[in-house]
């Protein structure tokens, strides 16, 4: 073992190439969460499907606890968990990639056939090709063939063999069905044609459209801001904000308009398309739930 990075020097390395990573522990499996997020206590994170609150400094809530800050990383809350792990893994959607994951010799043979060559990484039964481009996970879209993006990790097995490629739609569309599921409350499905929030399409707001316009304008700052990271939580949160604002009127506030102007920012500065509409629909589904 002397001469085998430990995982925290392989974790480090990854980071600094800007792929977000977590330790493993044995199983191979994410380290479980600390006593305050047990159970989803805490409500989650920012990040998460179900977005929460959560900023526990602790590597809690798996894949969502995936970072490339160093200082996170070698934190003494992360210490003693780097000295039980056993293996790296990482969030490819954090890093725009995804990976498909061939649990067997009968999936890759139906990749070779099927994708257009990539990098691939040997795995314990099968391979790993990563593509350029994030996009939802899935698990089993096919036997033996599970799509690890957003929302989810992959163990770091190396840096693999080839030329990366970009994201083919034969892989988007191996779970196209679930992409186009329309979401839970029509937040994203109901978009109007219109991208900007103007006052005909609040035809039931309490506020001015000045008040309105100022503090979407400042949500968009504070989002475009966020140029190196952490876009998608900051999305969250103005959404949150904003839709929090309007929970007294009586509606419509055109709050469909005013998310897709900040799921608009999120991408202009990064962030993956799917991942902002799911941080934005959540944010405003988080307000509207509160208030209720
Ligand atoms: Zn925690
Ligand atoms: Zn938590
Ligand atoms: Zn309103």
């Amino acid at each position: 073992m002397t001469t085998t990075p430990t995982p925290l020097d392989a974790a480090l390395a990854l980071a600094a190439a800007g792929v977000p990573v977590l330790p493993l522990r044995a199983g191979k499996v994410p380290f479980g969460n600390c006593r305050a997020c047990k159970d989803g206590a805490c409500g989650g994170r920012p990040n998460m499907k179900s977005a929460g609150p959560c900023r526990c400094l602790a590597p809690c809530h798996a894949w969502a606890a995936a970072s490339t800050d160093p200082h996170v990383l070698t934190s003494p809350v992360w210490a003693p968990v780097w000295r039980e792990a056993v293996a790296v893994a990482y969030h490819p959607g954090g890093a725009g990639l995804t990976v498909v994951d061939l649990d067997n010799a009968a999936a890759v043979a139906w990749a070779r056939e099927t994708l257009p060559p990539t990098r691939t990484v040997p795995t314990t039964r099968g391979e790993h090709w990563i593509y350029q481009g994030a996009m939802t996970s899935s698990n089993s879209v096919r036997p033996g063939v599970d799509i690890k993006s957003l929302t989810q990790y992959a163990r770091w097995l190396g840096p693999g063999t080839g030329r990366m490629a970009l994201l083919p739609a034969a892989v988007r569309a191996l779970v196209v069905k679930e992409d186009t599921t329309p979401r839970r409350g029509g937040v994203a499905s109901s978009l109007p044609p219109r991208a900007t929030w103007d006052r005909t399409v609040a035809t039931g707001c309490r506020h001015t459209e000045r008040y309105v316009r100022t503090g979407l304008e400042r949500g968009l700052a504070q989002v475009r801001a966020r140029t190196e990271s952490g876009a998608g939580s900051q999305a969250f949160g103005v959404a949150r904000f904003l839709a929090a604002q309007h929970t007294a009127c009586p509606g419509p506030c055109g709050l469909a308009s005013i998310g897709e102007e900040i799921v608009s920012a999120a991408v202009s500065v990064g962030v993956p398309e799917a991942y902002a509409r799911r941080a934005v629909a959540n944010g405003l589904e988080t307000a509207v739930e509160r208030a209720a």
